[in-house]
Order: structure tokens, then C-alpha cells, then sequence
């Protein structure tokens, strides 16, 4: 039911997601290791073999905005964050609608990673399995997943609301050339009215965290949270 103006959404989603990461940095952050001194910085953005993080319609719009009012960037910084996306959309094959049905089993390099900077959206848009993500060497310091599952569900009802069933989870780059505000928005109406004539409400399909590894065996494939550090 849509019953909500894109506006108060974004509004809303965003103190779900400050919620989120000062809970994060309170009470987990200590036992991860410092990104300042990372042999690799930003190899957890930027490795296409590893990130599949998805997000949501409205999500991408926080995005959008973001890019469009930081001071970091100018025009052209911020084109070529998009031209970066269409590169990957391309690059890595990111599809909306895949023949298996599955977008998750699409990875990309992400093309909000700016070296020297870090996440371009990391004050007002990071996603969910983003914020939690870091390198711990215990196993017992990392949050829980059910943190991301109970945040992405509060994604899925907002957008609900704003967008009724025309959105879905898909791959960043590929969102970020759906709202690209030099786009002519083509692309995104065609797959709204094809979302919006399916069945199943798009909450049924999986999000970050509630994936499961295609064994049935109900291991979850995190490729987007946080992970175990190689000693
Ligand atoms: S999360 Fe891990 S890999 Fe990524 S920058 Fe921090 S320490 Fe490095
Ligand atoms: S959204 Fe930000 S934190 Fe997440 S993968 Fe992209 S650059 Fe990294």
C-alpha cells in the first residue's frame, strides 16, 4: 500500500540507517580491525569476486541525493561516479532479470569507492551489509546477522510504502543507472510496470541477508558482511 511521499521516506530512512551505525560503532566497531592501517584499503568495495550487496529502490534515491549535495564532488567527480556504474553494469553483466532468477550471484566492483576517499555514500546512504561490514579476528565480536535482517526489513516496508510493488533488490551500479538524474528514466518505468504486474509482493524476494546458499542447506551467503581476517 503506498501511502507514504518519497520525501518523509527518505527522511526515515535515513535515522534508520544513523540507528544502525552508531549501534554499530558503539558496540562493535572496537573488535574490528582499523581500516586506517589496511594493507588493502577498500578491497572489500572494490573486489568484483566478493561484493554482491543489493539494494533498494529507495535506497538508491538516498544515494542520488547524497551525491548530488556533497561538497566532495563536482559535476564532473560526480558524473563519473554513474559512468563508473555503467561501466560495471556492463562489466560484470548486472542484470535485473536474470534467466535463474537470482541477481545475487552477480558481483561487481563498486563504483562508490573513491581511492583516498573511501565510501561516497558513507555518512547518509550506505547500505545495510555496508555498515556492517568489517574485518574481525573473532568470530564472537561480530554483529549478528539478524541486525542487517531486521534493518533490510525495515527497507523493504519503506519502500513498500512509497513505491508499492515497483522496486526490487538489485545490484548498486545497476540502481545507480536507473535513478541517474542524466537518465531519461526509460529503463526504470519499463521494469516498474513489469514489477508492478508480479505476483508476489517484492518483500518475498531475498534481500542481503536473508540469502541462502543455492546447497538448500540454509548457509547464508554473506559475501557482503562482515568477515574473518587472514592472519
Ligand atoms: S573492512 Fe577490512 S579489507 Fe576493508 S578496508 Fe577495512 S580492514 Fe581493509
Ligand atoms: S556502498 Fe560504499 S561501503 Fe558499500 S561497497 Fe560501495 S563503496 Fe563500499
Amino acid at each position: 500500500m503506498k501511502n507514504l511521499s518519497e520525501a518523509s521516506a527518505l527522511a526515515r530512512l535515513q535515522r534508520e540507517k544513523a540507528a544502525l551505525q552508531s549501534h554499530i560503532k558503539v558496540n562493535y566497531e572496537p573488535g574490528a580491525r582499523d581500516c586506517r592501517v589496511c594493507p588493502t584499503p577498500g578491497v572489500c568495495c572494490t573486489d568484483a569476486h566478493f561484493v554482491n550487496v543489493h539494494i533498494t529502490r529507495l535506497e538508491a534515491v538516498a544515494m542520488r541525493e547524497t551525491l548530488r549535495r556533497t561538497p566532495r564532488l563536482d559535476d564532473a567527480a560526480r558524473r563519473a561516479v554513474y559512468a563508473r556504474a555503467r561501466l560495471a553494469v556492463e562489466r560484470y553483466h548486472l542484470r535485473a532479470l536474470t534467466a535463474a532468477g537470482d541477481t545475487y550471484a552477480q558481483t561487481y566492483s563498486c563504483p562508490l569507492f573513491a581511492p583516498g576517499v573511501g565510501c561516497l555514500v558513507h555518512a547518509r546512504a550506505k547500505p545495510a551489509p555496508c555498515i556492517q561490514h568489517a574485518c574481525y579476528d573473532n568470530w564472537e565480536e561480530m554483529p549478528p546477522v539478524r541486525l542487517q535482517w531486521r534493518a533490510e526489513r525495515r527497507v523493504e516496508l519503506l519502500n513498500e510504502k512509497t513505491y508499492g510493488a515497483a522496486w526490487a533488490w538489485l545490484p548498486t551500479p545497476l540502481w545507480l543507472t536507473l535513478i541517474d538524474p542524466d537518465g531519461d528514466g526509460a529503463e526504470l518505468a519499463r521494469l516498474a510496470r513489469v514489477w508492478g504486474a508480479r505476483r508476489t509482493a517484492p518483500t518475498t524476494t531475498p534481500n542481503n541477508a536473508a540469502r541462502r546458499a543455492p546447497d538448500g542447506k540454509g548457509r547464508r551467503r554473506r559475501r557482503s558482511l562482515p568477515v574473518i581476517a587472514a592472519r
